[in-house]
């Protein structure tokens, strides 16, 4: 949809580029799962290029180019990546972020991905996990990549399996097919594979996007080990910013969430996680506020035990307007036709 992917580009267009290519991202430390146990996992983002999605006109809701460095070298990737490596500490998990595509040469070449995999095979790590867009993901680089480090779990952000939602409502630049051509390679080449869903993609009704993600859910469920919703979360020059600024968008509740997990949870046999991005705040899944920590408090317990019980007991006075928001928005505000690609 040309007229989105310009407008897109237009608010893109008005960031500030970083300047300091020896400079990686971020870095932390977060509960994962190995195996069906709890353990620490070692988070890394790189500053690379950046998505070359982004940079023709990228994800409606996405902010990651902001983070992006269009000059640093393959020398100056690896420097962030030997200076963030002093802070592992014997994480089980290790996942290499790009706010791109790992398998995408341009961002990080084959050269640097040996390098880069060759160290972390030296160190305790026993799982990596790496995104990548599907165009990305072949046997060719699958097979090489594992060559250098066996136990890699490939992660894929499809968003919806409704292509009419990726192309109006996420600008996704791919479709579902290109998402299951992709996966196929991965499962041949005996990887792991994680889908990445968005809860709440702009132009969504609450309800409608709830069907969106347990769609969704149930579709990719034959394919991915894992599925993690991520409900969306407003970033820096972006077109969510923007409608958000204008009350044009809300993002989605946390009681939204807690539905899409507990009828995924009925629907799917793939794991199920859940961090929501700056949730209980106003950028981020919230509620009214009074109870969105035990709702995050749940979410992060179910995301590691896979208990639906502890849902149970979530209760608060804002349930009912919650309630009436999935009735009525419906009538109020036009919405994207989610029913339009049956899923
Ligand atoms: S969500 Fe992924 S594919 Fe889309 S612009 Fe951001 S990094 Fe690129
Ligand atoms: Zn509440």
């Amino acid at each position: 949809m040309k007229e989105l992917s310009i407008e897109i580009s237009k608010i893109r267009g008005r960031r500030k580029g970083h300047t300091n290519p020896r400079e990686y991202v971020s870095c932390w430390s977060e509960e994962d799962v190995l195996n069906a146990k709890a353990v620490n996992s070692f988070v890394v983002v790189l500053r690379t290029r950046g998505c070359y999605w982004a940079h023709q006109s990228g994800c409606s809701m996405c902010g990651y180019i902001n983070d992006a460095c269009e000059s640093v070298t393959d020398e100056e990737i690896l420097f962030q990546f030997t200076e963030v490596m002093k802070r592992y500490n014997g994480q089980e998990i290790v996942k290499i972020y790009t706010s791109g595509s790992f398998f995408d040469d341009r961002e990080v070449s084959a050269a640097l991905r040996k390098r880069i995999l060759e160290r972390l095979k030296a160190n305790a790590v026993k799982r990596l996990i790496l995104e990548s867009r599907p165009e990305f993901i072949t046997s060719k680089k699958l097979l090489s990549a594992k060559n250098d480090f066996p136990d890699i779990e490939v992660a894929v952000g499809l968003e919806s399996a409704n292509d009419f939602v990726l192309e109006h409502s996420i600008n996704k630049g791919f479709t579902f097919k290109d998402y299951v051509r992709a996966v196929k390679a991965v499962k041949r080449s005996n990887l792991r594979l994680r889908t990445y869903i968005l809860i709440k993609p702009p132009f969504l009704t609450e309800q409608e996007a709830i069907t969106d993600a347990v769609r969704s859910a149930r579709k990719v469920n034959e394919y991915t080990d894992i599925i993690s919703f991520n409900p969306v979360n407003v970033q820096k020059y972006t077109l969510v910013e923007r409608l958000w600024r204008n009350r044009e968008y809300r993002t989605p509740w946390l009681w939204s969430v807690v539905e899409v997990l507990k009828q995924s949870a009925k629907a799917v046999n793939a794991r199920l996680i859940c961090a929501p991005t700056a949730g209980g705040m106003k950028r981020g899944a919230h509620n009214c506020g009074k109870c969105d920590e035990r709702f995050l408090k749940a979410i992060k317990h179910f995301s590691l035990n896979q208990n639906m019980n502890i849902f149970n007991d979530l209760d608060c006075e804002c349930k009912e307007e919650w309630l009436d928001l999935l009735e009525l928005q419906g009538f109020t505000q036009s919405s994207v036709d989610v029913n339009r690609i049956i899923v």
